[in-house]
């Protein structure tokens, strides 16, 4: 029986270890998020380990590239209070993918507008899970979130006086986007920077698949340039961010 016990300890040793290696690969050498104003009219938002962006569209109102991990919205809510906003202010809600720290506060926006590719509307609203080897454990359970519209690739959404741009990305989560934003590039969980100044594709265990993930980040970089959307800034979820598109450029051409 005592043999059975410590037999039983050490698999659960193991897999704490294991668990515990897998989610350090996918922080460590991370550049930190910085928080603050990015060219001008974006507030980046720490929210614990990932952040939430405010974007100024004239006439006192804002959208949200994101709504972070806190049901409550704390984070938020102290920023648009320290631009002397409220819930109202909000108009319109981007999501870059469905994964619940990405869509937490969304329903605390009445007034808002979500949007989220096509196929993450229902990961969004917490009607299917996800699909990765970490993400697929988590329990599936309504987030509370009504999407107003599923995006499709290519389009552009004005929303005051910002044109939204929608790039599929998918390989992170199936309906995973990246957005433009007047030279701000929004990726979400599909890259994030390095402390050495590198693009650094999704952590594989919080992805569906890893290799389409790689593929459609390295993409990029051609459909940017048919798209003549030039690049300021590379801004990610989970980490610091980037100037100019040098560095995803750099990430297209490694092996
Ligand atoms: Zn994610």
């Amino acid at each position: 029986m005592k043999r059975f016990f410590l037999s039983l300890l050490a698999v659960v040793l193991l897999f704490v270890l294991v668990l515990g290696g897998l989610l350090a690969s996918a922080f460590i050498g991370n550049a930190p998020i910085q928080p603050g104003l990015v060219d001008g009219f974006i507030h980046v938002v720490p929210d614990g380990y990932v952040t939430a962006n405010i974007l100024d569209v004239g006439d006192g109102k804002v959208m949200l590239i994101d709504a972070g991990d806190d049901k409550a919205g704390k984070a938020i809510l102290a920023e648009l209070a320290a631009l002397h906003l409220d819930v109202h202010a909000v108009v319109a809600i981007f999501l870059t993918h469905g994964h619940r720290d990405h869509v937490a506060a969304v329903p605390l926006f009445p007034d808002a507008k979500t949007y989220v590719l096509q196929a993450d509307v229902a990961l969004a609203e917490g009607r299917e899970g996800a699909h990765g080897i970490l993400t697929g454990m988590m329990p599936v359970k309504p987030t509370g979130v009504l999407v107003t519209r599923g995006l499709v690739d290519g389009e552009v959404v004005q929303v005051g006086n910002r044109a939204v741009h929608v790039l599929a990305i998918p390989g992170h989560t199936g309906g995973s986007a990246a957005f433009w934003v007047d030279g701000a590039l929004f990726l979400g969980d599909s890259a994030g920077a390095s402390k050495d100044g590198k693009v650094r594709p999704a952590p594989k265990v919080f992805s569906d698949s890893a290799e389409q993930n790689r593929a459609s980040v390295k993409a990029l970089p051609a459909r940017l340039a048919a798209a003549h959307l030039p690049v300021k800034t590379l801004i990610f979820a989970h980490t610091g961010r980037l100037e100019g598109l040098k560095p995803l450029v750099d990430f297209t051409a490694e092996p």
